[in-house]
């Protein structure tokens, strides 16, 4: 039965439930008297239940589809301004013991390098990436509970944060491993991390089963509930995901708002991410021989509609994505980006040798950060390097609560501009310099608070004569 309060993955990611919307959504996708009141509950800006969005998502009337991604864009500028958050993935290791039929990790694959970073590779993969310029990680690893261990990973995280390199330092670590224990994730918050980020996959019970035979990983109730034992552990601050091209996205989309849902009744405090990750080709994964596969207007559609149902809720888009397709989801409701990334394990520090590939699939964007930096400015917005908001204590509810008030933009704009400035005085090449100083001159005048405004001036003063602090709103 569904129950959004309940803690059973059964009950809160129902599937007569979500029948029952995508039934609802195919029969009202004409229905434009009941599109208009959606949109119009949309345009309050506090969300829309997992039903009204399936019905938007199935809209098939042109005119009002325009209607929808208008209103994504001016909700994607009203919460989050022209800022867009950087970030990159860190593969620590790509030992698994599961079986994913579309994950290159799969333990059947004997040909995909195998490989776990020592501290010391860790240490020099950090420096690259601060040497990029980056501030903020995502660590991701395979399942293997004999090498890929709970002390590995803190011991990891610990390295990670003590490495200070010129000016660089990675302030915020996210991980993304695989659904674990109440303490363990109490031990990953006390850590330091961020967002604890776990994809579902497919919220499909019958076909997550086939698609992960055989593993750890096979449990769908254990992985599905993961999010709530994160909770449960101290961690406020998670990330959903589905891997689009599994499954029937009709059907993901429904469940990813009802885990949504879910976590906002049983927890008070929603996702803090969601990411959009579409399958892609890999050493020994076709992505063809799925049946699922989703096109760029479908993928369009999908961001608009989940900007708009869940408008506080940050979207990430990575680099299996190519730079146009990334041009038109930063517009429609994306609000963090990856840039420079490898997949691969160890793949900052020196590339990888053609008989040593360890990589987990391709990349579409291959820019370098700067490029990416210099492409994002062109546009008008911000790339941000701000971490604040968890150090500063503001994660979950009380994260929340300030977006909801629309007085994280007090913080968030004045954090872009002093980070970014960082970047350009430490990392930037010439041009991204010159275009960043002029898009700071610019946009300093956005500061609304006129003392806000004026400690802005004297910490980007203080920045650019190398006189560091690790500032902060
Ligand atoms: N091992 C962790 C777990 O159990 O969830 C996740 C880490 S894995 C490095 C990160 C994500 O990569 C997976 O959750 C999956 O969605 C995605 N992934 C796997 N194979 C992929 C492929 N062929 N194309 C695109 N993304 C893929």
């Amino acid at each position: 039965m569904y129950d959004v309060h309940s803690k059973h993955a059964e009950d809160f990611i129902n599937h007569e439930e979500i029948l029952d919307t995508l039934a609802y959504a195919e029969a009202n996708k004409h229905n434009a008297e009941l599109i208009d009141l959606i949109i119009e509950k949309a345009k309050k800006r506090k969300g829309l239940s997992h039903r009204e969005a399936a019905v938007l998502l199935d809209c098939d009337i042109e005119e009002k589809n325009q209607e929808i991604y208008k209103l994504a864009q001016q909700i994607k500028k009203d919460f989050y301004g022209n800022r867009i958050v950087m970030f990159a993935p860190l593969y620590l290791s790509n030992y698994c013991v599961n079986g994913c039929t579309y994950c290159p990790y799969h333990m059947k694959n004997k040909h995909i390098a195998r490989k776990q970073l020592t501290q010391e590779e860790i240490k020099r993969e950090v420096i690259a990436l601060q040497d990029m310029g980056h501030k903020r990680l995502a660590l991701e690893a395979g399942e293997d509970p004999v090498r890929n261990t709970m002390d590995y990973y803190l011991k990891s995280i610990e390295t990670i944060y003590s490495i200070k390199h010129k000016n660089g330092a990675i302030r915020r670590v996210n991980i993304n491993i695989a659904a674990t224990t109440v303490d363990n994730y109490r031990l990953l918050k006390e850590a330091g991390i961020g967002t604890y980020i776990l994809f579902q996959e497919t919220y499909h019970k019958e076909s997550y089963l086939e698609l992960h035979p055989t593993g750890p990983k096979h449990d769908y109730d254990y992985h599905t509930e993961a999010m709530d034992r994160a909770m449960e552990g101290g961690i406020d601050d998670v990330g959903l995901g589905v891997l689009f091209g599994l499954d029937k996205y009709r059907y993901e989309f429904s469940g990813l708002l009802m885990h949504a849902e879910h976590l906002e009744a049983a927890f008070g405090v929603g996702p803090h991410t969601i990411s959009v990750p579409r399958l892609k080709h890999a050493d020994d994964i076709d992505p063809d021989a799925f049946d699922n596969g989703i096109d760029d207007d479908i993928f369009a559609k999908i961001i608009a509609c989940i900007r708009i149902a869940v408008p506080y809720t940050g979207m990430i888009i990575s680099t299996r994505e190519n730079q146009a397709c990334r041009e038109k989801a930063l517009k429609l409701g994306i609000s963090q980006i990856s840039g420079g990334s490898r997949t691969s394990v160890g793949g900052y520090s020196e590339p990888e040798p053609e008989d040593e590939k360890s990589e987990q699939f391709d990349v579409s964007d291959t820019r370098t950060l700067d490029e990416v930096v210099h492409w994002l400015m062109e546009m008008d917005y911000i790339p941000s390097f701000c971490t604040a908001c968890y150090r500063e204590g503001r994660t979950g509810d009380r994260f929340m609560a300030l977006c909801k008030s629309g007085q994280i933009q007090n913080c968030c704009h004045p954090n872009a501009l002093m980070t970014l400035e960082e970047y350009l005085m430490d990392y930037a090449s010439p041009a991204t310099k010159a275009l960043g100083d002029k898009l700071i001159d610019k946009e300093i005048l956005n500061v609304p608070n006129l003392k806000a405004r004026g400690i802005v001036e004297e910490n980007l003063r203080l920045i650019r004569e190398n006189n560091r602090r690790d500032f902060r709103f």
